[in-house]
């Protein structure tokens, strides 16, 4: 009997706390999720809801006071918590890559691009002399539509336009071939002009090199454009994850619902927009039951007294939302 490979990374009950002066943080609770071989997968929700806290724990650069207090990230089938940090470094830009959102912050300002780019192939790579890695640096960003790129590996970064820098980033974090890309709003800093290039062109690339993508956004068309599935989070938890098309086509969350009625409507653009009312509440002291509770507007007595578990409203889509349990809210 044939058996389905196991996934690339597997993420499993992620629970992180920030000991505060004002108290303790409940940044991340119960955050489960797995991530295919080539599969592409959106993070999707609102600023502080643990887009990037999630990525930054499989990369164990959770920095005090957050700490990573319970649960399981498997990588190739290795456990990732309990890895030494030497082995670690290896599996961070070679195996698993990070686009942040922005590129001049992450770019060492004091060192040629072209250096840069073979510079992260040298840590990884022992067998290539110097030469054979600038010559590859210089293919890749050739690759990453670069122009001139013999002349531009010259440059220092803060000669090159933000979209300039954010091309060498990529280059920079695919050179070494990753199984796992995880960018985080990676065109967010960027003009609105610039984006569409930028996303066309990550997506060829990593489509040629069959990396699996975790992408951060806080933009659902950012998602539906370059991912097959999406999950979408809210205060720290997971609220529900299906195919893009499933969740974008039949949202079953209420709060995946208004998230969605927040965007411009693509057949009646006069729809005014509506926002999701109340607001995101505090990680100190995160509502009993249901973290949408307090602004959901099919919240029954149910939802204030238990945390919802995650329901099966599809094939391969979930919702943690008790409409879809048996008994409902009530
Ligand atoms: S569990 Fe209740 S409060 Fe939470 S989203 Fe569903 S209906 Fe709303």
């Amino acid at each position: 009997m044939a058996t389905a490979s196991p996934p690339l990374l597997a993420v499993e009950d992620l629970q992180i706390r920030f000991h505060t002066l004002r108290g303790v943080v409940h940044a991340l609770d119960g955050v489960s999720f797995e991530i295919a071989r080539g599969e592409s997968i959106g993070l999707v929700g609102e600023t502080g809801c643990g887009k990037s806290i999630t990525a930054r724990a499989i990369l164990r650069l959770v920095d005090p006071p957050g700490r990573i207090t319970a649960g399981s990230i498997r990588f190739e089938g290795t456990e990732l918590l309990t890895l030494d940090r030497r082995a670690m470094r290896t599996i961070r830009g070679q195996k698993i890559s990070m686009i942040m959102q922005e590129p001049k912050v992450s770019l060492n300002p004091v060192m040629r691009i072209g250096r840069q780019v073979a510079e992260t192939l040298l840590i990884h790579d022992r067998s290539l002399s110097h030469r054979q890695a600038e010559a590859k640096a210089r293919d890749m960003l050739g690759s990453v539509s670069i122009p001139d790129p013999a002349r531009m590996a010259q440059r220092y970064p803060h000669e090159l336009s933000g979209g300039m820098a954010q091309r060498v980033m990529i280059a920079m974090m695919l050179v070494t071939r990753p199984r796992l890309l995880i960018a985080d709003e990676p065109t967010s800093a960027l003009d609105v002009t610039i984006q569409a290039q930028i996303l066309d062109l990550m997506t060829d690339l990593i489509a040629e090199i069959g990396s699996s993508v975790l992408m951060i956004s806080h933009d659902l068309a950012v998602v539906a454009e370059t991912c097959d599935r999406v999950i979408v989070m809210y205060a720290g938890t997971v609220v529900e994850s299906g195919t893009v098309d499933a969740v974008l086509d039949e949202p079953s969350h209420p709060y995946t619902r208004g998230l969605l009625n927040t965007l411009p409507d693509q057949v009646d653009p006069d729809r005014p927009l509506q926002s999701i009312p109340g607001n995101v509440p505090s990680l100190l002291a995160p509502p009993v039951g249901c973290r949408f509770a307090p602004r959901c507007p099919e919240a029954g007595p149910r939802c204030r007294r238990e945390t919802p578990a995650a329901y099966d409203v599809g094939a391969g889509h979930v919702a943690a939302c008790f409409l879809h349990a048996d008994g409902g809210v009530a």
